[in-house]
């Protein structure tokens, strides 16, 4: 799609929209769709009945705070700790990872596991621990970095696992009365799982699906495919973004990933416990798990009192109508992770208004 399709994409959009005569709810389940639709203005450009709302897309955003404990408690002994750069300004019951590195832990900021494992094989003598946090996009790396250490057998390196499948919680989404018209499927994680993932949940829900690019452009395509599929009473799975994915996705990737990780229950913000919708590590890497390396507790820790993250992560509300946004919770002083990550819903709502 060029710049000058928006007009007549947008007009596309209302025309469709004028024939459901209805309030439509679309979901853009990933964080990056939510600030690309920001950063292109493109709630301007939808009739008033198409509105957009915010899923649980943002892996920072949807990771549990028992989780994020666990992760501080982990910097306070002496291992480094490697993790993107997002989570170490989440806010924790009384502190933070950055906080605690500001105490003397070693938490250091990495680009990708590799640069974990790089610091492992350079410092035999330092134990390293990579905060593994995501879904299906970055996963597979994680595994094929966990290979390369078995294969070394490198007895100072570990992953503290928080990784997530996307396709239970739009289930979970969807079974918690979301009233939802379409998704805007992720463009990254489709590009390995295949569109045909979303197939069994689109026939079930009979509910459109879309796996979106992340530029405004693609975005705003992918709400004309879902409108067409409305006003034409289809649903499935759909791509708008073929330049990059494939209907199979990429076998090599899932291969890799399940060959380390199998799935299991797993906790997320707001969205309590979905079963079968994390990945936990195959026997045969436990060596490599840092929540029993170091017997990490369980721990039982509430969401920030007043942060409705949960109620934005399931589209309930959109970002605006938390009490605290904007107030007592900003950027420079985020109350919960959707307002820290640079793909959270609240961080999005606030830079582009
Ligand atoms: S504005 Fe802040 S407190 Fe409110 S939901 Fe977003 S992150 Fe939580």
């Amino acid at each position: 799609m060029k710049p000058s399709d928006i007009g007549p994409t947008a007009h596309r959009i209302r025309e469709r929209a004028k024939t459901l005569d209805r309030r439509v709810r679309l979901m853009e389940v990933c964080g990056t769709h939510t600030h690309a639709i920001g950063r292109g203005g493109l709630r301007s450009l939808l009739p008033e009945n198409v509105e957009l709302v915010s899923g649980p897309g943002c892996p920072v955003c949807v990771t549990a705070q028992r989780d994020i404990e666990r992760m501080i408690l982990l910097a306070d002994l002496p291992v480094t700790v490697c993790t993107f750069g997002d989570m170490i300004r989440v806010p924790g019951l009384h502190s933070t990872l950055e906080q605690r590195r500001s105490a003397g832990a070693d938490v250091r900021v990495v680009y990708s596991p590799l640069n974990a494992l790089t610091l492992a094989m350079d410092n035999p003598d330092r134990d390293v621990a990579f905060l593994s946090v995501g879904f299906e996009t970055t996963t597979p790396g994680v595994a094929a970095v966990l290979l390369q250490a078995r294969a070394l057998e490198l007895k100072n390196f570990s992953v503290y696992t928080a990784n997530k499948l996307v396709v239970p919680a739009m289930e979970a989404v969807l079974a918690g009365g979301s009233l939802l018209d379409g998704f805007l499927t992720p463009g990254h994680v489709s590009v390995i799982l295949g569109i045909e993932a979303y197939e069994n949940l689109a026939q079930q829900y009979r509910i459109p699906c879309v796996a979106a690019g992340f530029d405004p452009l693609d975005v705003i395509e992918a709400v004309a495919q879902l409108l067409d599929c409305l006003v034409e009473n289809r649903c499935g799975s759909f791509v708008q973004y073929t330049r990059a994915v494939r209907p199979g996705g990429n076998a090599r990737a899932r291969e890799v990933m399940f060959s380390v990780f199998e799935p299991c229950d797993a906790e997320w913000r707001g969205l309590g416990t979905i079963p079968g919708s994390g990945l936990g590590l195959r026997a045969g890497f436990e060596a490599f798990d840092a929540a029993k390396r170091y017997a990490l507790p369980e721990v039982d820790a509430p969401d920030p009192p007043g942060c409705r993250c949960g109620e934005v992560l399931k589209g309930y509300i959109q970002a605006p109508q938390c009490p605290l946004f904007g107030k007592v919770c900003t950027p420079r002083h985020p109350l919960g992770p959707c307002m820290v990550s640079s793909e959270g819903a609240c961080a999005a709502r606030y830079k582009y208004g």
